[in-house]
């Protein structure tokens, strides 16, 4: 015990010397800023910043506007700063970038009074980063203006009059654009579930396609292309045709299941796996197969082809970056969505069987569940939920991208 102090000074005068490297030596990595979420709990607001290292960081509120400020050491920020051009809940829009040598700073637009509720870390778990997360909780006018005139409140701000936050320069355009396949199941003579309103799946997916369509040419740096545009029949293997011919680099199938018991709610994440992870999962698997039965296809002589790919060690690595975007989009849609109790599962679907292709397979939602039903109809919750997964495509490519040191 005798050595400990020795040891944390040590680590003190280190830390000191990184400290001052960082401030005066530009080309010296700052810890990079990979992804930053806003997610909607109830009343309450979540940003989420994902990060390489562990960020310290200071947050606290200004008035006239309304905003809440977050002080960060100098960060290297990985976003595109068109993202905060729009943000979620009442933060109107937000900003973030270089605010002075070796400082950087978010700024947060309110639409209405908010303080700051929490503001912690959590380390990093698995594949996913450190992540520093700020919770802001609404309050009245009267306790903004109360909790602004405490005698230990920031007093006004001078460098935030004055500094103007310098926006990170935009990520060099990809020579070549992702290409993103959604595909929206089933469709004309499949229907699909049937909801407790007689509301077709078929229609549910191809409108939440349509919408995630939307919001990912937006982003300007996805090519999307749908396996069906309107309400035809079209066979899984094609499903997965169209997907390899377009070159996908990530392939999202849509669905809405719809079982007896309709009390059952909540969301799913599949993944492709030569053994499902459950029985629920592999009887899934089976109802959606059966797709081209229900259609009347003849299978002679493509079901062994369809059923029997064998998964070699491609596939496998396919199935590893499957199973990442379904973290991240597991991760994403839980401000949205209730999961069922196992939320990313595996289980052999056709339509994920793209040798090459990182695949997922979201089912949305119970039809058979009258609450589900009435939010999957809302167009407004399937904008929310194309941000939601829109999110998750872009945290899995700039970690692919990352990956490969591009
Ligand atoms: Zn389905």
């Amino acid at each position: 015990m005798v050595c400990t102090n020795k040891v944390l000074f040590a680590l003190f005068v280190a830390v000191l010397g990184i400290g001052a490297l960082t401030a005066f030596n530009p080309a010296r990595a700052a810890p990079a800023v990979s992804e930053i979420r806003i997610g909607v709990h109830s009343e309450k607001l979540r940003i989420v910043l994902e990060s390489d290292a562990k960020l310290p960081a200071i947050a606290f509120e200004l008035g006239g506007p309304l905003r809440i400020v977050l002080d960060l050491p100098d960060v290297d920020w990985r976003i595109d700063p068109a993202r905060g051009e729009r943000g979620r809940g009442f933060v109107g829009s937000f900003r973030f970038g270089q605010f002075a040598p070796g400082r950087s700073r978010m700024v947060l637009d309110l639409t209405r009074p908010a303080l700051v509720d929490k503001l912690f870390h959590i380390p990093p778990v698995g594949a996913r980063p450190w992540r520093l997360v700020l919770d802001l909780a609404p309050v009245t006018a009267e306790a903004f203006t109360r909790h602004l005139a405490r005698p230990d409140a920031p007093k006004a701000e001078p460098p935030a009059r004055t500094a103007v936050i310098v926006p990170p320069p935009r990520p060099a355009p990809a020579a070549r654009k992702k290409v993103v396949v959604i595909d929206p199941g089933h469709g004309g003579i499949d229907p699909g579930a049937v909801g407790r309103r007689k509301v077709y799946e078929k229609f549910v997916t191809l409108a939440m396609a349509q919408q995630l369509q939307k919001e990912l040419a937006r982003r300007g740096r996805y090519r999307v292309v749908l396996t069906r545009d309107k309400d035809t029949f079209v066979r899984l293997r094609e499903r997965v045709g169209i997907a390899r011919a377009a070159g996908a680099d990530l392939f999202i199938s849509l669905h809405a299941d719809s079982i007896a018991n309709r009390k059952v709610r909540g969301a799913a994440v599949y993944t492709l796996s030569e053994t499902s992870s459950d029985k629920e999962a592999a009887d899934l698997a089976a109802k959606e197969n059966k797709a081209d039965l229900i259609a009347g296809m003849d299978l002679t002589g493509e079901s062994t082809e369809v059923t029997n790919i064998l998964i070699d060690l491609a596939q496998r690595e396919t199935m590893n970056h499957s199973a990442a975007f379904a973290r991240v989009l597991v991760d994403d849609m839980t401000d949205l969505t209730k999961f069922v109790r196992k939320s990313h599962r595996f289980a052999g679907f056709a339509v994920l069987k793209a040798p090459d292709v990182p695949s997922v397979l979201i089912e949305m939602g119970y039809l058979s569940n009258s609450a589900d039903e009435a939010r999957l109809l809302k167009p407004s919750y399937r904008v929310e939920l194309a941000r939601a997964i829109t999110e998750a495509v872009d945290a899995y490519f700039e970690r692919r991208a990352r990956e490969n040191g591009q």
